[in-house]
């Protein structure tokens, strides 16, 4: 039967964007300020790119390790409720056939209808109507580590190729300025996209990501240039 749920919501997909909007921030962020700090402390272009390639591929797998971490634990976590979930499914049916019931008539149905809705649906799956209804975990939003880990590093990773590239492009005597307009500017186009996608103030979304970059990168260029004034 052809779906009628035709519109599309935003929420469906906001926590995957908001983990690459993030992701690719990082990247654009700690690989921009990496290469200004580096290029502050007058090293040559080519020393500039190994710092900034070193930087890239640490990023990435860092991300990708703190993402599969945290997703695993919550993975965790709800398979440990779901285990408990079957366990009191078998031991307590009516208890829990009550406690659905009840979630229900919260949610405005009335009392008899409300047994009857819960009645049919543990019928059909318990444990599915008990996890989807009670602990609120649907398959959509269920987490998997790995597949969080490999978008969080492709994220970063593009975020960080933006500054390497212009890194690259950019003449040596300018590198250090021409990486961080143009970082600014990718942060001003990510954090505007992020905002229009999310359904948010775009004015704000750009602000807010161009001012901590900026902050980032001015604070690494200046202790760049007091390591480069040391040496
Ligand atoms: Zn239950």
């Amino acid at each position: 039967m052809r779906s009628l749920h035709t519109e599309r919501h935003r929420t469906q997909h906001i926590s995957g964007l908001r983990a690459a909007v993030l992701g690719a921030n990082d990247g654009i962020v700690s690989t921009a300020s990496l290469i200004i700090g580096v290029a502050a402390a007058s090293a040559s272009q080519s020393a500039v790119l190994v710092a900034g390639v070193a930087g890239l591929v640490a990023g990435a797998m860092s991300m990708a390790a703190g993402e599969y971490v945290s997703v695993s634990s919550q993975s965790d976590t709800e398979q440990a409720d779901i285990a408990r979930e079957r366990t009191e499914l078998a031991t307590e049916p009516a208890k829990e056939h009550a406690e659905l019931a009840e979630i229900y008539v919260r949610r405005g149905l009335d009392a008899t209808l409300a047994q009857e809705v819960a009645r049919q649906l543990m019928v059909k799956d318990a444990l599915a109507a008990h996890v989807r209804d009670e602990l609120g975990l649907s398959d959509v939003a269920s987490a998997r580590p790995l597949q969080a880990a490999v978008y969080s590093a492709l994220a970063f990773t593009l975020g960080a190729g933006l500054p390497l590239l212009t890194a690259w492009l950019a003449p040596e005597a300018y590198l250090a300025s021409v990486v961080g307009v143009a970082s600014l500017v990718f942060l001003m186009l990510l954090g505007a996209l992020a905002a229009y996608t999310g359904g948010a103030s775009i004015l704000k979304g750009i602000t807010s990501v161009t001012f901590w970059g900026a902050m980032a990168m001015i604070v690494t260029a200046g202790v760049g240039l007091l390591f480069g004034a040391m040496g």
